[in-house]
């Protein structure tokens, strides 16, 4: 297969597609997996800071007591707070740094481990909208940009995210004391989704090489039997185009040794004539045995099945091929080892086809004073026809190929016989269309036995 450029061609064309659809596959399943992993992890993130929000807005609302005044307790909760009195107040609000740092008390934001992860920032506002007070970590450049919408996500000059959540405040006794903005650094999220993306970018390109290995692989797994079947029907054409240029050259010299002759007898024409309807007969019967073959491979051969009597059948060959016999000078004996008829459902033709080819080849390919004989059993199912013959045998790298079109294992012997090779191809062929299996057994120099078994007409 490697040296045909067109099985080789369509094998590359093969595996591309292959690799292409398998690469639009792979790359919109990855997709949906990432978008599934970003929408979950968001789902996770958005929960994460409504819960911390809440806890931190029920605690405040539990302290305040006037809008806009820092009651001590809320250094209770946020530990860190720093209150802006000036512009320059808290511009990096670390718990150390804090302006108004009393003692720690571990508070309900801190089972969050807000604190220590540094992800969050909290920013208290007045009810006008002006920062008031910060907590947290500090996002100086991305302060400017806050509006009052409940969910933002921003992103700072360094390309770092941050999503912020903000509620309204109110006091004890429920005046609005002013605005709650909770900011998430998204880091950590951004950072796994940069690793899973890494993963993706990585696994595509060698799942990719891997599948494009394994499609080649397969391209010439599947394609070994149509190139098998391809190299036959090369193989077939040859050996037809071989079979048909003997009679046709003997044809040709005949004639241009006639036309050489100045005059032509009548016995020269006669056997110049004798001579082409021999090598026509030939030509014809090679033709009509391939048309045959052809018709029963593509199963249009199967008309007109009757009720068979193969006991008929083989008493007919006998009669047919018994001057063969004594030309050959071989033994022909017929065996019915069966009471009743013998009946098949099938092509009588065709059956009558089978035995003639099986008893020709035992007479014709065993020598002088062995014997042939065609035995007639019948079992629960199957009638079985076995020619045995005492003749030259079979070797048993040959039993598998001799049903072979055209194959000959002594071509001379066989083309003496006028065989052409196709025999056996017919007689399996129509074995086959029978529902019918054939046997052989065989041994160089001792002879040969074909069985043919063929279903009973049920
Ligand atoms: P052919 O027309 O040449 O006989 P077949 O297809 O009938 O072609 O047989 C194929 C080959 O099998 C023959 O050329 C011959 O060499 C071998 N063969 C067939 N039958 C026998 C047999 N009974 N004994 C020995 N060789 C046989």
């Amino acid at each position: 297969m490697k040296q045909n450029q067109l099985f080789q061609q369509t094998r590359w064309r093969i595996a591309s597609w292959y690799v292409g659809v398998m690469g639009i596959i792979l790359s919109l399943s990855g997709f949906g997996v990432y978008e599934a992993i970003v929408h979950a992890h968001k789902i996770t993130v958005d929960r994460e800071i409504e819960a911390v929000a809440g806890t931190l807005h029920d605690s405040l609302e539990t302290v305040f007591k006037t809008p806009e005044q820092f009651e001590p307790d809320i250094w209770r909760i946020l530990p860190d707070l720093c209150v802006i009195e000036s512009e320059n107040d808290c511009q990096s609000n670390t718990p150390d740094s804090a302006v108004n740092h009393r003692h720690f008390y571990p508070s309900p934001l801190h089972q969050y481990k807000i604190f220590s992860r540094n992800y969050y920032s909290i920013r208290l506002l007045n009810s006008s909208g002006n920062l008031i007070a910060v907590s947290g970590s500090s996002l100086p450049t991305l302060a400017s940009k806050l509006t009052s919408q409940p969910w933002q996500t921003l992103e700072d000059n360094r390309g770092s995210r941050y999503l912020f959540y903000s509620t309204p405040l109110h006091t004890r006794n429920n005046q609005i004391w002013g605005r709650l903005q909770l900011g998430r650094s998204l880091q950590d999220f951004d950072q796994y989704l940069a690793n899973v993306r890494l993963m993706m970018g990585l696994g595509l390109p060698l799942s990719l090489i891997s599948v494009a290995i394994a499609s080649w692989k397969l391209a010439g797994i599947a394609m070994q039997p149509i190139y098998q079947s391809y190299q036959q029907i090369q193989q077939f054409t040859a050996d037809a185009a071989h079979e048909l240029r003997t009679p046709l050259a003997a044809i040709r010299a005949t004639l241009e040794s006639t036309l050489n002759e100045q005059t032509l007898s009548k016995n020269q024409a006669r056997e110049t004539l004798e001579v082409i309807e021999r090598q026509n007969h030939r030509l014809s019967q090679l033709v009509q045995d391939l048309l045959l073959l052809s018709r029963m491979e593509q199963k249009i051969e199967s008309s007109s099945k009757n009720l068979c009597c193969l006991n008929d059948l083989i008493s007919d060959t006998e009669e047919e091929i018994a001057a063969l016999a004594i030309q050959y000078q071989v033994t022909l004996k017929t065996e019915i080892c069966v009471k009743k008829p013998v009946v098949v459902k099938g092509n009588e033709a065709q059956l009558y086809r089978v035995i003639f080819n099986l008893a020709t080849n035992g007479i014709q390919y065993t020598l002088p004073g062995g014997k042939v004989s065609i035995i007639l059993e019948s079992s629960l199912n199957y009638a079985i026809i076995q020619v045995q013959d005492t003749g030259i045998g079979i070797s048993p790298e040959d039993q598998t190929k001799i049903f072979d079109r055209f194959y000959r294992i002594n071509s001379d012997r066989s083309r003496s016989t006028g065989g052409s090779g196709l025999g056996l191809a017919i007689v399996t062929a129509i074995i086959r269309a029978h529902q019918g299996t054939i046997e052989i057994q065989s041994e160089k120099g001792k002879g040969s036995i074909f069985m043919v078994k063929l279903p009973l007409k049920s």
